[in-house]
């Protein structure tokens, strides 16, 4: 199993264990291998993983027993909460904002809502790093045109960070041409 490759990236031997953990009775069994197996690399990874996704465990999360740490390290109810979540990836999801279904855009990323065009501040450095804890409401503030692409500045409405995303045109659900529009201050007319 992938999780006890140590030649591996920990992050990805983390999101392995975790995935594999979902059933109750695979966390039983995983948090028991975790236990007696599990290196400080690995352990380490499960508590920035939670971390990414909202969860800060205490630094003695580190020894907590193997089941224990994976299950708080599965922080469930955040990651349900992450699945509405927009991010740089192509999947559907139900915009937290506004609360509408957005379905996958089918050829790009689809990093915001087309609908109400909010974003949530998930990336840190890297669009779809998911690096950052932050999970404001980047809101838009700007439509700009970037060579041939249309672009939209965001402002994180909880820690000020700007961030830009491409709006997202030539697919079947595209964004809110009108909202576009309005946000453009006449660069698009
Ligand atoms: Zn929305
Ligand atoms: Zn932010």
């Amino acid at each position: 199993m992938s999780w006890e490759d140590a030649t591996l990236p920990a992050a990805a031997r983390a999101e392995a264990l975790v995935q594999a953990a979902r059933g109750r009775k695979d966390l039983k069994r995983l948090g028991a291998w975790l236990e007696s197996h599990g290196d400080e690399a690995l352990r380490q990874a499960l508590v920035d993983r939670a971390a990414r996704l909202g969860v800060e465990l205490p630094e003695e999360a580190l020894g907590w027993p193997g089941k224990r740490l994976l299950r708080r390290a599965l922080a469930r109810e955040v990651e349900a909460q992450v699945r509405t979540t927009p991010v740089a990836r192509d999947e559907d999801f139900t915009c937290r904002w506004c609360g509408k279904d957005v379905p996958r855009a089918g050829r790009t990323a689809r990093d915001h809502c087309p609908f109400c065009l909010k974003s949530v501040h998930v990336d840190d450095r890297v669009p779809g790093d998911r690096a950052s804890t932050c999970q404001g409401r980047l809101d838009p503030m700007d439509v700009i045109v970037q060579g041939t692409e249309i672009v939209i500045v965001y402002r994180c409405t909880r820690c000020g960070a700007s961030k830009r995303n491409r709006a997202v045109l030539d697919v079947e659900v595209p964004d809110d041409w009108e909202a576009l529009v309005r946000l453009s201050s006449g660069v698009l007319g």
